[in-house]
């Protein structure tokens, strides 16, 4: 009975509809997914509509990105009230940040000469717009000849039209899950790198952390398994879908339902 709990759409930078992804878990025979796309949580209820009559849960989630001394972490939250006015208001302020943070790089990119169309940037996605986003434009007005190329040059750290990022803190990510009824979970920790953080952030409440993900091998794996013993986590997993087109595919890594059961006996 495997469930997918980590999951991209459209909604932020997944290629799938939250339709599509419930579409292809149906055919997939998933028995519960979790939609957790970046900073937002307004793909949930067009999942939740499409899985409706099906035999499939949808679990409403998030993964909020974070920054860690400038280290880039991430938060999932499962079961998390989707319509608290308070979520809502913090995460509409950090796409209002992320927003505020491409149209300052492209008036640095402007003032080295380099001039993107922003508005036919954002006409091409339906989320957020990030630096990828930009990257790919500049490849396209073949500025450069690659993704990497544009953040090498141009809008990496360090590079001429490079703007911090104004984030939440990871302790500050795991409180408004927590604010919101939700179930605040540590995503791919063997790519955080930040294992020393785990007890501060235990005790503000996180409950969970990602062991099985598909950029996790079986060391990794071994490793967070251990550690979710030692504190009493529980060990959750997906496949951080991403779209066809993306190396994960869906259902990639998966957990039992009663893992489902632990998350949903702990939110609100
Ligand atoms: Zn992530
Ligand atoms: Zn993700």
């Amino acid at each position: 009975m495997p469930a997918d709990l980590h999951i991209h759409t459209t909604f932020s930078d997944g290629s799938d509809s939250p339709r599509q992804v419930v579409d292809r878990a149906l055919a997939m025979g998933l028995e519960a997914i979790a939609v957790t796309d970046h900073d937002t949580v307004a793909g949930v209820p067009v999942a939740v509509e499409a899985a409706k009559g099906y035999p499939l849960v949808v679990i409403p989630g998030v993964e909020i990105n974070t920054d860690y001394t400038g280290r880039e972490m991430h938060i999932l939250g499962y079961y998390i009230n989707t319509t608290d006015p308070k979520l809502l208001d913090r995460l509409g302020s950090l796409a209002r940040a992320r927003n505020d943070r491409v149209d300052r790089i492209v008036k640095r990119l402007d003032a080295l000469g380099v001039h993107i169309d922003l508005d036919e940037v954002r006409t091409r996605t339906a989320g957020t717009l990030g630096r990828p986003h930009i990257a790919e434009a500049l490849r396209r007005a073949g500025v450069v000849s690659s993704i990497q190329e544009a953040f090498d040059r141009f809008i990496g750290r360090g590079g001429p039209a490079y703007v911090p990022r104004s984030w939440y803190t990871p302790g500050e990510a795991v409180a408004m899950v927590i604010k919101a009824g939700g179930v605040p979970v540590l995503a791919h920790p063997g790519t955080a790198n930040a294992d020393g953080l785990i007890p501060e952030l235990i005790e503000l409440g996180l409950k969970g952390l990602e062991v099985y993900h598909p950029e996790h091998d079986p060391d990794c794996i071994e490793h967070y398994l251990r550690l979710c013993q030692r504190y009493g986590l529980i060990a959750t997993g997906g496949s951080d879908y991403h779209g066809q087109r993306c190396h994960f595919d869906l259902g990639e890594s998966t957990v039992s339902r009663a893992v489902v059961d632990q998350l949903r006996a702990l939110s609100l």
